[in-house]
């Protein structure tokens, strides 16, 4: 059965480059019939926070990557993760390690001193436990191979190999009973029958110590996609400078979540050309096989514009529900806003033609504000220069030949049209100066459907102020 997690520290937010991670192994484990899990890595109890835990299930759920069984906390498991430790002391494959903190010190700073890697020099690996000294308490350090090398082959990386000259051996566990982390996620990973670890490259060098771990047991070693990072723009790691890097910033700035994703999924995973790639297909086609080496250029250009498609092909209901919620938001702030079920007739009556131009909920929730007040929102330049005396005198003649019809859009489309030609004018400049009565703007979805969402009495109210004006 395959099966894989994401396994996040709960330190701060859900970073995009997680939420990829998360997307990659669900689609995995779906594209192979298989399970996809959860484990929140919160061993590091002073830098993990409920707070944290809950942005990254509202984060996941929000993506619609929830997994598929309750998350498993890590901390809830350092019982076994000692109960494997002591397995691995009687195996032989760990040993009782009673260096104090300054030796280790000392052992350090000596081998930089002399141009050598700091590391363990395994002064505990062969020495007989009745030496250790009283009042000590012991860490538990894996046994680690000395000769040959550690080899992973990786379905992203390829074949990657340390000589196990190189690296030490690890403590497993603390001389406080604690697991490290290395050890803890190899356990954890074992229990919860892991077939496939994929994650970001940054993990690439523990994996030698983690197979270790694995072999120490004489446990099946699970499959590794180590996949490379999200940078920004410039080649740098993404980071807070480039833009939004949480999901929950995301979201924010008005992104819909099929959208990230699919943002997501084409960020250093391709088919073809295809840009537009929902859930369903992008289960049915993803493969690790074709997730790329070369770090990804996060193009926040890119993400918006492919955003656009998705909010046109998006459902009205849910716009207009995104949009209300939005406006309420606003009108906590704004008393001449009405996130009120007017206001949510207009938008949703409106909403084929607003979702038309915006590109995010807070570009459509922009366009959509005129709708959720009582009178129009204070001219902009350009609207007040359309509403030069000339259209004002205009408009007073259009206000009862539109009063006169039913406000329906086409037939608001056929009145305007019979009275721009018996003005003699085009129907752009009947529309504009209306356009501009109305919305405070110059653009807005089609006049005749601006005008049947307002409705008659609130559409020739604003007119009426617009000439008066
Ligand atoms: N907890 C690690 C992180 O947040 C992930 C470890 C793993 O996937 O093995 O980066």
């Amino acid at each position: 059965m395959i099966r894989t997690r994401f396994a996040p520290s709960p330190t701060g937010l859900l970073h995009i480059g997680g939420a990829r991670t998360a997307l990659f192994n669900a689609l995995y484990a779906r594209h192979h019939g298989g399970e996809y899990l959860l484990r929140i890595e919160d061993t590091d109890r002073a830098r993990s926070t409920p707070e944290a835990t809950q942005v990254i299930l509202e984060g996941l759920d929000w993506l619609g990557l929830s997994p598929d069984q309750p998350p498993v906390f890590q901390s809830t498991r350092a019982a076994r993760h000692a109960e494997v430790a002591l397995q691995m002391l009687a195996s032989g494959h760990a040993y009782r390690c009673y260096c104090t903190a300054e030796e280790l010190r000392q052992m350090r700073e000596q081998a930089i001193a002399e141009g050598r890697p700091p590391r363990y020099d395994g002064r505990w690996r062969d020495r007989d436990p009745a030496e250790a000294p009283a009042g000590i308490a012991p860490a538990i350090r894996l046994r680690a191979p000395r000769e040959g090398e550690t080899v992973v082959e990786d379905l992203v990386q390829g074949r990657v190999r340390v000589a196990n000259a190189e690296l030490d051996d690890m403590i497993i566990l603390r001389s406080d009973g604690s697991p490290t982390y290395l050890h803890a996620v190899v356990v954890d990973d074992h229990d919860m029958g892991i077939s496939h670890v994929i994650r970001g490259d940054d993990h690439l060098t523990n994996t030698f110590r983690q197979v270790q771990v694995y072999q120490a047991m004489g446990w099946e070693v699970p499959a590794f996609a180590h996949i490379p990072l999200i940078h920004g723009a410039d080649g740098a790691k993404l980071s807070k400078r480039h833009g939004a890097v949480s999901v929950l910033e995301f979201r924010e700035q008005g992104f819909l979540p099929e959208a990230l994703c699919n943002y997501l999924l084409r960020l250093g995973w391709g088919h073809g050309d295809a840009e537009v790639i929902g859930r369903e297909e992008a289960i049915a086609l993803f493969d690790i096989d074709a997730v790329g080496r070369a770090a990804s250029r996060m193009d926040y250009a890119k993400l918006t514009h492919l955003n656009g498609i998705y909010l046109r092909a998006a459902d009205d209901a849910r716009l207009t529900g995104e949009v209300m919620t939005r406006l309420a938001a606003r009108a906590a702030a704004d008393p001449t806003l009405r996130a009120d079920e007017t206001a949510q007739a207009r938008i949703a009556a409106l909403m084929p033609g607003l979702k038309e131009r915006a590109r995010t909920l807070v570009e459509l929730t922009d366009a959509s504000a005129f709708l959720a007040r009582d009178d129009a929102p204070a001219a902009d330049d350009k609207a007040r220069a359309a509403l030069n005396a000339e259209a004002r005198a205009m408009l007073v003649r259009l206000a009862p030949v539109l009063d006169a019809t039913d406000f329906s859009a086409a037939a608001l489309d056929a009145a305007l049209r019979g009275f721009a030609e018996a003005e003699g004018l085009k129907l752009g400049q009947v529309a504009q100066p209306l356009r501009a009565a109305l919305t405070g703007r110059l653009t807005s979805p089609g006049i005749d459907a601006t005008l049947a969402a307002l409705g008659r009495a609130a559409a020739l109210a604003r007119i009426d102020a617009a000439t008066q004006g």
